[in-house]
């Protein structure tokens, strides 16, 4: 299903000709950037007997919108973020 609805987005959304993203404004083909809204970073510490803390793990989830846009003129492309999502590996 989620196949069908990327087919679909290749065949409508401008930026996307013979299976690669081209900036519709700027012509890029090669820089991308995703960007998140926020992102919530969660660190672990211990308190030593001195009083001082140590760093145990730490990690980050992603939060809110993701978008997609042109490495080189920022345009927004979020249109084919799904697109994107599908080839990132
Ligand atoms: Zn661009």
């Amino acid at each position: 299903m989620e196949k069908e609805r990327i087919n679909r987005v290749q065949k409508t959304v401008p930026g996307l000709a013979f299976g690669r993203v081209r900036c519709p404004a700027c012509g890029n083909s090669i820089q991308f950037v995703e960007r998140a809204e926020s992102i919530m970073v969660t660190t672990f510490y211990n308190q030593n007997g001195d009083g001082s803390f140590t760093m145990v793990s730490q990690n980050a989830e992603i939060g809110g919108e993701l978008s997609f846009l042109c490495g080189e003129c920022g345009k927004d492309l979020s249109s084919l973020h799904g697109h994107f999502r599908e080839m990132s590996f």
